[in-house]
């Protein structure tokens, strides 16, 4: 793990990229920044988390780091010891995941047990699409408190090098590290409601796309020669004929804009002021 600081102090804000070494971008995406020799108004930290999957070019070496948190220091995994320090440097700080995948070229963000301040940060994202995966919570970062995932792109693409760059700019902004107005786009909520488990053996071709609303009887995905039809409404997630050997990808429900959600505590707006924690 490669652990870059910036700025005097401790760390309350940090970027972790490369938590799966097949997906570049954040590494890329931490890199450019660095290179830019950026003036900081509060300490951070850039995390080049699993440099040993980063070098072969593997998702993860032993074990997948997102789905072993807060891991295990005497484990004989090599992820495993990997999340424990992980978690040792994230503890205590409001934190960015940059992730990419081979189901979706645009960047959206990835929650669990949204709260206030993880609300206020993924508002500032540039990003068209929330998506909450708190029914699945399995050891993911994003479900640590203070810590918001983005998948920026395709995996290995240039533009998921800098859709990472400019979310990790937009983060850095929200939290007071860079000064500037972080955008402000209104993502689209979504909730994830289950995963969808592929057959072993079987070949599964997606006939939607993801994000876009599947209706009751569609046919949304082939497997070998059937169908599978929906019985009620979804939104595809994450959904790729061959992104995963056994997930094809997963439900959700569209709630409508971020905006338009209920508000969930006093601290939303953004970090910074959750950090000063004074009245209105
Ligand atoms: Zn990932």
């Amino acid at each position: 793990m490669q652990v870059y600081t910036l700025g005097e102090g401790t760390p309350e804000v940090a970027v972790v990229g490369a938590i799966h070494g097949d997906e570049p971008c954040g590494a890329r995406a931490i890199e450019r920044f660095l290179d830019e020799d950026p003036d900081v108004d509060r300490p951070a930290k850039l995390i080049v988390a699993n440099e040993r999957a980063l070098e072969r070019g593997v998702r993860y070496v032993d074990t997948d780091l997102n789905r072993c948190l807060p891991g295990d220091p005497e484990s004989d995994q090599y992820e495993e010891r990997l999340a424990h320090e992980l978690m040792a440097e994230v503890r205590g700080c409001t934190a960015l995941g940059i992730h990419s995948t081979v189901s979706y070229a645009r960047p959206f963000a990835n929650v669990a047990c949204l709260d206030g301040r993880e609300r206020g940060i993924v508002a500032h994202l540039p990003v068209e699409q929330v998506v909450d995966f708190t029914v699945v919570a399995d050891g993911r970062s994003a479900e640590l408190p203070g810590f918001v995932d983005i998948e920026a792109g395709h995996q290995g693409s240039a533009a998921a090098a800098d859709n990472a760059y400019d979310c990790l700019v937009a983060f850095l902004q929200v939290t007071g590290v860079l000064p500037g107005d972080p955008p402000d786009p209104n993502p689209e909520f979504y909730e994830v409601t289950e995963p969808i488990y592929k057959e072993p053996g079987r070949t599964y071709h997606f006939r939607g796309e993801n994000f876009e609303r599947v209706a009751p009887g569609d046919r949304f995905a082939d497997v070998d020669g059937d169908s599978l039809v929906a019985d009620e409404e979804f939104w595809p997630v994450l959904m790729s004929d061959d992104g995963h050997d056994v997930l094809f990808g997963y439900r959700s429900t569209y709630h409508g804009p971020l905006s338009s959600l209920p508000p969930l505590d006093r601290t939303e707006a953004t970090a910074e002021s959750a950090d000063e924690a004074t009245d209105d």
